[in-house]
Protein backbone atom coordinates (compact mmCIF):
# COMPACT_ATOMS: atom_id res chain seq x y z
CA UNK A 1 0.00 0.00 0.00
CA UNK A 2 1.86 3.47 -0.76
CA UNK A 3 2.20 5.55 2.17
CA UNK A 4 3.05 9.04 2.34
CA UNK A 5 5.23 10.35 5.03
CA UNK A 6 4.43 13.80 7.35
CA UNK A 7 6.94 16.08 6.62
CA UNK A 8 5.75 18.55 8.84
CA UNK A 9 2.56 19.80 10.81
CA UNK A 10 1.66 23.30 11.05
CA UNK A 11 1.39 24.45 14.41
CA UNK A 12 -2.19 25.74 15.87
CA UNK A 13 -3.43 23.18 12.68
CA UNK A 14 -6.22 20.37 12.44
CA UNK A 15 -3.74 18.09 12.19
CA UNK A 16 -1.50 19.75 15.09
CA UNK A 17 -4.74 19.74 17.91
CA UNK A 18 -5.14 15.69 16.90
CA UNK A 19 -1.86 15.27 17.91
CA UNK A 20 -0.32 14.10 14.50
CA UNK A 21 3.82 14.51 14.12
CA UNK A 22 6.19 14.30 11.32
CA UNK A 23 7.28 11.16 11.02
CA UNK A 24 4.19 9.45 11.27
CA UNK A 25 3.50 7.14 8.18
CA UNK A 26 0.09 8.27 6.67
CA UNK A 27 -1.63 4.97 5.62
CA UNK A 28 -5.38 5.96 4.37
CA UNK A 29 -7.78 8.84 4.60
CA UNK A 30 -10.98 7.84 5.40
CA UNK A 31 -10.23 4.12 4.59
CA UNK A 32 -8.56 5.16 1.16
CA UNK A 33 -4.95 4.48 0.36
CA UNK A 34 -3.23 8.43 -0.05
CA UNK A 35 -2.50 7.69 -3.64
CA UNK A 36 -0.76 11.73 -4.86
CA UNK A 37 -1.72 15.10 -2.84
CA UNK A 38 -4.38 15.58 -5.67
CA UNK A 39 -6.28 12.80 -4.19
CA UNK A 40 -5.24 13.52 -0.92
CA UNK A 41 -6.49 17.18 -1.02
CA UNK A 42 -9.91 15.63 -1.92
CA UNK A 43 -9.97 13.35 0.91
CA UNK A 44 -8.66 15.42 3.29
CA UNK A 45 -11.57 18.06 2.54
CA UNK A 46 -13.97 16.37 4.54
CA UNK A 47 -15.28 18.12 7.98
CA UNK A 48 -14.75 14.74 10.13
CA UNK A 49 -11.11 12.88 8.45
CA UNK A 50 -10.02 9.55 9.78
CA UNK A 51 -6.84 9.18 9.62
CA UNK A 52 -5.08 5.64 10.26
CA UNK A 53 -0.82 6.08 10.96
CA UNK A 54 1.85 4.27 11.33
CA UNK A 55 4.00 5.75 14.40
CA UNK A 56 7.25 3.76 15.40
CA UNK A 57 6.03 0.88 13.73
CA UNK A 58 2.70 0.92 15.49
CA UNK A 59 -0.53 1.75 13.63
CA UNK A 60 -3.23 3.79 14.91
CA UNK A 61 -6.84 5.50 14.20
CA UNK A 62 -6.92 9.36 14.13
CA UNK A 63 -9.97 11.48 13.28
CA UNK A 64 -9.99 15.33 12.75
CA UNK A 65 -12.61 17.02 13.11
CA UNK A 66 -12.64 20.88 11.20
CA UNK A 67 -14.22 23.23 8.95
CA UNK A 68 -15.22 21.38 5.88
CA UNK A 69 -12.85 22.41 3.04
CA UNK A 70 -10.29 24.06 5.51
CA UNK A 71 -6.92 22.46 5.44
CA UNK A 72 -5.26 19.54 7.59
CA UNK A 73 -2.03 21.30 7.98
CA UNK A 74 0.31 18.55 6.87
CA UNK A 75 3.30 18.79 4.41
CA UNK A 76 3.87 15.51 3.52
CA UNK A 77 6.77 13.80 1.65
CA UNK A 78 6.28 14.59 -1.99
CA UNK A 79 3.67 14.55 -4.68
CA UNK A 80 2.75 10.85 -5.65
CA UNK A 81 3.07 8.19 -3.11
CA UNK A 82 2.32 5.08 -5.59
CA UNK A 83 5.50 5.88 -7.87
CA UNK A 84 6.01 8.38 -10.29
CA UNK A 85 4.43 7.07 -13.33
CA UNK A 86 8.02 6.78 -15.61
CA UNK A 87 8.50 7.03 -19.64
CA UNK A 88 8.84 4.33 -21.69
CA UNK A 89 10.10 6.52 -24.64
CA UNK A 90 13.80 6.91 -26.00
CA UNK A 91 13.46 9.94 -27.08
CA UNK A 92 16.40 10.99 -29.18
CA UNK A 93 16.52 14.41 -28.23
CA UNK A 94 15.69 13.52 -24.05
CA UNK A 95 17.85 15.89 -22.15
CA UNK A 96 18.01 13.50 -19.71
CA UNK A 97 20.67 11.31 -21.85
CA UNK A 98 22.70 13.66 -22.69
CA UNK A 99 23.35 14.97 -18.93
CA UNK A 100 26.95 14.27 -18.10
CA UNK A 101 28.38 11.65 -15.67
CA UNK A 102 27.71 12.35 -11.99
CA UNK A 103 24.65 14.29 -11.67
CA UNK A 104 22.06 13.98 -9.17
CA UNK A 105 19.86 11.01 -9.77
CA UNK A 106 17.37 13.04 -8.96
CA UNK A 107 17.50 14.70 -12.35
CA UNK A 108 17.27 11.51 -14.09
CA UNK A 109 14.17 10.97 -13.65
CA UNK A 110 11.78 10.37 -16.80
CA UNK A 111 8.88 10.59 -15.98
CA UNK A 112 5.64 11.01 -18.31
CA UNK A 113 2.84 11.51 -15.17
CA UNK A 114 -0.43 13.23 -16.14
CA UNK A 115 -0.27 13.82 -12.33
CA UNK A 116 2.80 15.80 -11.86
CA UNK A 117 1.54 17.57 -15.69
CA UNK A 118 -1.33 18.75 -13.87
CA UNK A 119 0.55 19.43 -10.79
CA UNK A 120 3.59 21.22 -12.12
CA UNK A 121 3.32 21.85 -15.91
CA UNK A 122 5.23 18.76 -16.88
CA UNK A 123 4.97 18.16 -20.67
CA UNK A 124 3.21 14.24 -20.89
CA UNK A 125 3.70 11.76 -23.80
CA UNK A 126 0.08 9.72 -22.92
CA UNK A 127 2.08 7.13 -23.90
CA UNK A 128 1.16 5.03 -20.53
CA UNK A 129 -2.36 7.15 -19.95
CA UNK A 130 -5.06 4.29 -19.92
CA UNK A 131 -9.07 4.66 -19.65
CA UNK A 132 -9.06 4.77 -15.76
CA UNK A 133 -6.87 7.82 -15.68
CA UNK A 134 -9.20 9.39 -18.73
CA UNK A 135 -12.03 8.82 -16.04
CA UNK A 136 -10.21 10.51 -13.34
CA UNK A 137 -8.66 13.28 -14.86
CA UNK A 138 -12.83 14.58 -16.06
CA UNK A 139 -14.06 13.79 -12.80
CA UNK A 140 -11.64 15.05 -10.90
CA UNK A 141 -11.14 17.83 -13.05
CA UNK A 142 -7.17 17.89 -13.65
CA UNK A 143 -7.26 20.64 -15.83
CA UNK A 144 -4.62 22.21 -17.93
CA UNK A 145 -2.42 19.65 -18.70
CA UNK A 146 0.67 19.75 -20.88
CA UNK A 147 1.12 17.20 -23.34
CA UNK A 148 4.50 16.86 -26.20
CA UNK A 149 3.20 15.94 -29.58
CA UNK A 150 5.79 16.48 -32.04
CA UNK A 151 3.99 15.40 -34.67
CA UNK A 152 1.07 14.23 -35.38
CA UNK A 153 2.30 11.47 -38.18
CA UNK A 154 2.05 8.05 -36.50
CA UNK A 155 4.88 7.28 -38.17
CA UNK A 156 6.93 10.33 -37.20
CA UNK A 157 5.95 10.67 -33.85
CA UNK A 158 6.83 6.92 -33.02
CA UNK A 159 10.26 7.52 -34.45
CA UNK A 160 10.16 10.86 -32.57
CA UNK A 161 9.60 8.84 -28.83
CA UNK A 162 11.04 5.48 -30.11
CA UNK A 163 8.38 3.87 -28.81
CA UNK A 164 5.28 1.97 -30.84
CA UNK A 165 2.79 3.39 -28.44
CA UNK A 166 3.55 6.96 -29.60
CA UNK A 167 1.86 6.52 -33.03
CA UNK A 168 -1.40 5.95 -31.01
CA UNK A 169 -1.47 7.45 -28.00
CA UNK A 170 -2.65 10.91 -29.16
CA UNK A 171 -5.77 9.18 -29.34
CA UNK A 172 -6.03 10.15 -25.56
CA UNK A 173 -5.22 13.53 -26.30
CA UNK A 174 -8.46 13.78 -28.41
CA UNK A 175 -10.40 12.31 -26.01
CA UNK A 176 -9.30 14.67 -23.45
CA UNK A 177 -9.85 17.63 -25.67
CA UNK A 178 -13.36 16.04 -26.13
CA UNK A 179 -14.43 15.40 -22.49
CA UNK A 180 -13.25 19.82 -21.88
CA UNK A 181 -10.27 19.06 -20.38
CA UNK A 182 -7.89 22.34 -20.97
CA UNK A 183 -4.48 20.94 -22.73
CA UNK A 184 -1.33 23.07 -23.98
CA UNK A 185 0.75 20.56 -26.21
CA UNK A 186 4.11 21.36 -27.53
CA UNK A 187 6.55 20.07 -30.26
CA UNK A 188 9.93 20.14 -30.15
CA UNK A 189 11.91 20.37 -33.30
CA UNK A 190 14.61 18.46 -34.64
CA UNK A 191 15.99 19.77 -38.06
CA UNK A 192 16.43 17.65 -40.41
CA UNK A 193 13.50 15.13 -38.24
CA UNK A 194 10.08 17.18 -37.61
CA UNK A 195 10.40 20.37 -38.65
CA UNK A 196 10.34 21.58 -42.94
CA UNK A 197 7.42 19.68 -44.24
CA UNK A 198 6.60 17.53 -41.54
CA UNK A 199 6.15 20.95 -39.26
CA UNK A 200 3.72 21.80 -40.96
CA UNK A 201 2.04 18.68 -41.56
CA UNK A 202 1.71 18.57 -37.83
CA UNK A 203 -0.15 21.86 -37.90
CA UNK A 204 -2.09 20.84 -40.28
CA UNK A 205 -2.59 17.95 -38.12
CA UNK A 206 -3.25 19.96 -34.98
CA UNK A 207 -6.15 22.33 -37.04
CA UNK A 208 -7.85 18.95 -38.38
CA UNK A 209 -7.69 16.67 -35.02
CA UNK A 210 -7.01 19.10 -32.23
CA UNK A 211 -8.09 22.47 -32.77
CA UNK A 212 -9.37 22.78 -29.06
CA UNK A 213 -5.81 22.91 -28.01
CA UNK A 214 -5.59 26.30 -25.74
CA UNK A 215 -1.81 26.85 -27.40
CA UNK A 216 0.80 25.23 -28.45
CA UNK A 217 4.49 25.84 -28.14
CA UNK A 218 7.27 25.05 -30.74
CA UNK A 219 10.27 24.76 -28.79
CA UNK A 220 14.29 23.95 -30.13
CA UNK A 221 16.06 20.45 -28.63
CA UNK A 222 18.86 21.42 -26.76
CA UNK A 223 21.75 19.27 -27.88
CA UNK A 224 25.11 19.27 -25.03
CA UNK A 225 28.34 17.74 -25.63
CA UNK A 226 26.78 14.00 -23.94
CA UNK A 227 24.54 13.62 -26.72
CA UNK A 228 25.24 9.93 -28.42
CA UNK A 229 22.55 10.60 -31.10
CA UNK A 230 24.25 11.42 -34.55
CA UNK A 231 21.36 12.98 -36.21
CA UNK A 232 20.40 15.36 -33.20
CA UNK A 233 22.34 18.50 -33.83
CA UNK A 234 21.60 22.31 -33.37
CA UNK A 235 19.34 24.25 -35.36
CA UNK A 236 21.10 26.90 -37.93
CA UNK A 237 20.65 30.19 -39.05
CA UNK A 238 18.32 29.09 -42.01
CA UNK A 239 16.55 26.55 -40.26
CA UNK A 240 15.68 28.64 -37.27
CA UNK A 241 14.04 31.16 -39.50
CA UNK A 242 12.87 28.67 -41.20
CA UNK A 243 10.17 27.59 -38.06
CA UNK A 244 9.90 30.72 -37.45
CA UNK A 245 8.55 31.50 -40.86
CA UNK A 246 6.08 28.53 -40.32
CA UNK A 247 4.90 29.13 -36.97
CA UNK A 248 4.16 32.97 -38.19
CA UNK A 249 2.43 31.64 -41.20
CA UNK A 250 0.33 29.32 -38.93
CA UNK A 251 -0.48 31.83 -36.43
CA UNK A 252 -2.40 33.41 -39.46
CA UNK A 253 -4.18 30.70 -40.42
CA UNK A 254 -5.16 29.92 -37.16
CA UNK A 255 -6.35 33.13 -36.55
CA UNK A 256 -8.67 32.57 -39.69
CA UNK A 257 -9.56 29.17 -38.69
CA UNK A 258 -9.79 29.47 -34.92
CA UNK A 259 -10.22 33.02 -34.03
CA UNK A 260 -6.79 32.90 -31.63
CA UNK A 261 -3.21 32.57 -32.51
CA UNK A 262 -2.66 29.03 -30.53
CA UNK A 263 0.84 28.31 -32.04
CA UNK A 264 4.25 30.30 -30.54
CA UNK A 265 7.81 29.81 -31.18
CA UNK A 266 10.07 29.52 -27.95
CA UNK A 267 12.30 32.64 -27.20
CA UNK A 268 15.16 30.21 -28.27
CA UNK A 269 14.21 30.42 -31.65
CA UNK A 270 14.01 34.73 -31.74
CA UNK A 271 17.80 34.30 -30.53
CA UNK A 272 18.75 31.62 -32.94
CA UNK A 273 17.47 33.50 -35.65
CA UNK A 274 18.89 36.72 -35.18
CA UNK A 275 15.69 38.35 -34.71
CA UNK A 276 13.12 40.46 -32.49
CA UNK A 277 10.82 39.15 -30.46
CA UNK A 278 6.82 39.51 -30.70
CA UNK A 279 5.50 42.33 -28.88
CA UNK A 280 4.13 40.64 -25.24
CA UNK A 281 0.50 41.48 -26.65
CA UNK A 282 1.11 38.75 -29.21
CA UNK A 283 1.87 35.66 -26.73
CA UNK A 284 -1.78 36.52 -26.09
CA UNK A 285 -1.87 35.34 -22.25
CA UNK A 286 1.58 34.08 -22.18
CA UNK A 287 0.07 30.87 -21.24
CA UNK A 288 3.86 28.77 -21.88
CA UNK A 289 6.01 31.46 -19.84
CA UNK A 290 7.64 28.54 -18.00
CA UNK A 291 8.36 26.77 -21.06
CA UNK A 292 10.24 29.78 -22.48
CA UNK A 293 7.48 31.47 -24.52
CA UNK A 294 7.00 35.19 -24.13
CA UNK A 295 9.68 35.40 -21.22
CA UNK A 296 11.52 37.90 -22.75
CA UNK A 297 8.92 39.84 -23.72
CA UNK A 298 7.69 39.85 -20.33
CA UNK A 299 10.70 40.45 -18.90
CA UNK A 300 11.01 43.66 -20.97
CA UNK A 301 7.75 44.89 -19.88
CA UNK A 302 8.37 44.19 -16.44
CA UNK A 303 11.63 46.24 -16.60
CA UNK A 304 9.67 49.44 -18.62
CA UNK A 305 6.74 49.21 -16.37
CA UNK A 306 9.26 48.93 -13.33
CA UNK A 307 11.29 51.63 -13.94
CA UNK A 308 8.55 54.14 -14.85
CA UNK A 309 7.07 53.29 -11.20
CA UNK A 310 4.13 51.07 -12.21
CA UNK A 311 3.54 48.27 -10.14
CA UNK A 312 4.20 44.78 -12.02
CA UNK A 313 2.07 41.44 -11.48
CA UNK A 314 3.91 40.02 -13.45
CA UNK A 315 3.71 36.64 -15.34
CA UNK A 316 6.19 34.69 -12.81
CA UNK A 317 6.60 31.22 -12.45
CA UNK A 318 3.22 29.48 -12.88
CA UNK A 319 0.81 29.52 -10.42
CA UNK A 320 -2.06 27.30 -11.04
CA UNK A 321 -3.11 24.46 -9.15
CA UNK A 322 0.22 23.39 -7.26
CA UNK A 323 0.19 27.10 -5.85
CA UNK A 324 -3.38 25.96 -3.67
CA UNK A 325 -2.73 22.75 -2.98
CA UNK A 326 -1.37 21.50 0.41
CA UNK A 327 1.05 19.68 1.48
CA UNK A 328 2.39 19.29 -2.33
CA UNK A 329 6.03 19.78 -1.92
CA UNK A 330 7.90 19.82 -5.60
CA UNK A 331 11.54 18.35 -4.53
CA UNK A 332 12.28 16.78 -7.33
CA UNK A 333 9.97 18.54 -9.67
CA UNK A 334 9.95 21.94 -9.26
CA UNK A 335 11.35 22.47 -5.82
CA UNK A 336 11.60 26.02 -4.60
CA UNK A 337 14.43 27.98 -6.19
CA UNK A 338 16.50 29.82 -3.32
CA UNK A 339 15.07 29.88 0.42
CA UNK A 340 16.60 32.61 3.02
CA UNK A 341 20.05 31.04 3.13
CA UNK A 342 20.75 31.58 -0.59
CA UNK A 343 19.27 35.30 -0.47
CA UNK A 344 21.19 36.05 2.36
CA UNK A 345 24.47 35.99 0.91
CA UNK A 346 25.20 39.81 0.05
CA UNK A 347 28.31 41.79 1.54
CA UNK A 348 28.71 44.76 -1.48
CA UNK A 349 27.39 48.11 -0.70
CA UNK A 350 24.00 49.19 -2.43
CA UNK A 351 26.50 51.75 -4.35
CA UNK A 352 28.95 49.78 -5.85
CA UNK A 353 29.64 48.72 -9.28
CA UNK A 354 26.86 46.17 -10.49
CA UNK A 355 27.11 43.10 -12.64
CA UNK A 356 24.22 40.62 -13.20
CA UNK A 357 25.36 37.40 -13.99
CA UNK A 358 23.29 35.47 -17.24
CA UNK A 359 23.85 32.71 -19.22
CA UNK A 360 24.63 33.54 -23.18
CA UNK A 361 20.99 33.69 -23.92
CA UNK A 362 19.81 36.12 -21.19
CA UNK A 363 22.77 38.65 -21.68
CA UNK A 364 21.11 39.15 -25.17
CA UNK A 365 17.80 39.53 -23.78
CA UNK A 366 19.25 41.63 -20.93
CA UNK A 367 21.57 43.80 -23.11
CA UNK A 368 18.84 46.34 -24.67
CA UNK A 369 17.34 46.74 -21.04
CA UNK A 370 20.71 47.87 -19.74
CA UNK A 371 19.58 51.72 -20.21
CA UNK A 372 16.66 51.44 -18.31
CA UNK A 373 18.18 49.46 -15.75
CA UNK A 374 21.09 51.94 -15.25
CA UNK A 375 18.62 54.85 -15.29
CA UNK A 376 17.41 53.58 -12.04
CA UNK A 377 20.58 51.66 -10.76
CA UNK A 378 22.75 53.74 -7.77
CA UNK A 379 26.31 52.60 -9.75
CA UNK A 380 27.11 51.38 -13.27
CA UNK A 381 25.36 47.81 -14.27
CA UNK A 382 27.20 45.54 -16.83
CA UNK A 383 26.30 41.74 -18.17
CA UNK A 384 28.33 39.19 -17.00
CA UNK A 385 27.44 36.70 -19.79
CA UNK A 386 28.84 32.89 -19.20
CA UNK A 387 29.24 30.47 -21.65
CA UNK A 388 27.97 26.85 -20.57
CA UNK A 389 31.25 24.99 -20.41
CA UNK A 390 29.54 22.15 -18.40
CA UNK A 391 26.89 21.38 -21.13
CA UNK A 392 28.46 22.32 -24.10
CA UNK A 393 26.89 21.92 -27.69
CA UNK A 394 24.20 24.75 -27.95
CA UNK A 395 23.00 25.04 -24.26
CA UNK A 396 23.22 28.69 -23.57
CA UNK A 397 19.54 29.47 -21.45
CA UNK A 398 20.60 31.26 -17.44
CA UNK A 399 18.59 27.99 -16.14
CA UNK A 400 21.15 25.40 -16.92
CA UNK A 401 24.02 27.46 -15.69
CA UNK A 402 26.12 25.24 -13.38
CA UNK A 403 27.66 26.43 -10.15
CA UNK A 404 31.08 25.14 -11.82
CA UNK A 405 30.65 28.13 -14.65
CA UNK A 406 29.79 30.31 -12.63
CA UNK A 407 32.69 30.28 -10.24
CA UNK A 408 35.00 30.17 -13.07
CA UNK A 409 33.73 33.30 -14.67
CA UNK A 410 33.77 35.10 -11.02
CA UNK A 411 36.97 34.42 -10.08
CA UNK A 412 38.39 36.77 -12.21
CA UNK A 413 35.96 39.45 -11.60
CA UNK A 414 37.08 42.41 -9.18
CA UNK A 415 35.84 42.09 -5.49
CA UNK A 416 33.79 44.76 -3.72
CA UNK A 417 30.93 44.63 -6.85
CA UNK A 418 27.59 43.48 -6.32
CA UNK A 419 26.84 40.30 -8.84
CA UNK A 420 23.09 39.84 -9.27
CA UNK A 421 22.61 35.69 -10.32
CA UNK A 422 18.68 35.21 -11.10
CA UNK A 423 17.19 32.48 -8.74
CA UNK A 424 16.10 30.43 -12.31
CA UNK A 425 19.71 28.63 -11.59
CA UNK A 426 18.92 27.25 -8.40
CA UNK A 427 16.58 24.73 -7.18
CA UNK A 428 16.33 24.30 -3.86
CA UNK A 429 19.61 26.42 -3.31
CA UNK A 430 21.74 24.33 -5.38
CA UNK A 431 22.54 24.62 -8.60
CA UNK A 432 22.53 22.28 -11.15
CA UNK A 433 25.59 20.64 -11.06
CA UNK A 434 24.96 20.59 -6.75
CA UNK A 435 27.26 23.55 -5.79
CA UNK A 436 25.71 26.31 -3.39
CA UNK A 437 25.98 29.79 -3.49
CA UNK A 438 27.79 30.17 -0.40
CA UNK A 439 30.96 27.93 -2.23
CA UNK A 440 30.83 30.82 -5.30
CA UNK A 441 34.21 33.26 -5.15
CA UNK A 442 32.88 36.21 -4.77
CA UNK A 443 29.24 36.96 -2.45
CA UNK A 444 26.37 37.29 -5.14
CA UNK A 445 22.60 38.16 -4.67
CA UNK A 446 20.06 36.08 -5.81
CA UNK A 447 17.44 37.95 -7.60
CA UNK A 448 14.05 36.55 -8.64
CA UNK A 449 14.17 36.15 -12.31
CA UNK A 450 11.56 38.79 -13.26
CA UNK A 451 11.74 42.16 -14.66
CA UNK A 452 10.32 43.59 -11.25
CA UNK A 453 12.82 42.44 -8.91
CA UNK A 454 15.70 43.05 -10.83
CA UNK A 455 14.56 46.61 -11.02
CA UNK A 456 13.76 46.78 -7.16
CA UNK A 457 17.15 44.76 -6.13
CA UNK A 458 18.64 47.67 -8.33
CA UNK A 459 17.11 50.80 -6.66
S1 LIG B 1 9.23 11.47 -23.14
FE1 LIG B 1 10.46 13.04 -22.15
S2 LIG B 1 11.50 11.97 -20.50
FE2 LIG B 1 10.73 10.40 -21.89
S3 LIG B 1 12.45 9.97 -23.25
FE3 LIG B 1 11.16 11.50 -24.24
S4 LIG B 1 12.05 13.48 -23.67
FE4 LIG B 1 12.87 11.91 -22.25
Amino acid sequence: MPTARIEAVAPDSPAAAAGLLPGDELLTVNGEAVRDVIRYQLQADEAVVELELRRGGMERQVVVEKRAGAPLGLALSGPVFDRVRTCDNHCPFCFIYQLPPGMRKSLSLKDDDYRLSFLYGNFTTLTRFTEADLERVVTEGLSPLYVSIHATDPELRARLLRNRRGATSLRWLHALLEAGVEVHGQVVVCPGVNDGDALDDTMLGILDRFPRLATVGVVPLGVSDYSTEAEMRPHTLAESRAVLDTVQRWQARFVDALGRRLVYAADEYYLMADRPFPALDEYDAVAQHENGIGMAATFADEVAQAVAGHAVTGVGPRAGFFASVEGAPAAGYRAPRASGASLAVVDASRDAPVALVTGEYGARVLEPLLPALASVARGPVRLIPIANRFFGGNIAVSGLLTAADVSAALADEPTGHRYLVPDVVLSDDRFLDGGRVADLPRPVEIVRTDGASLVAALR
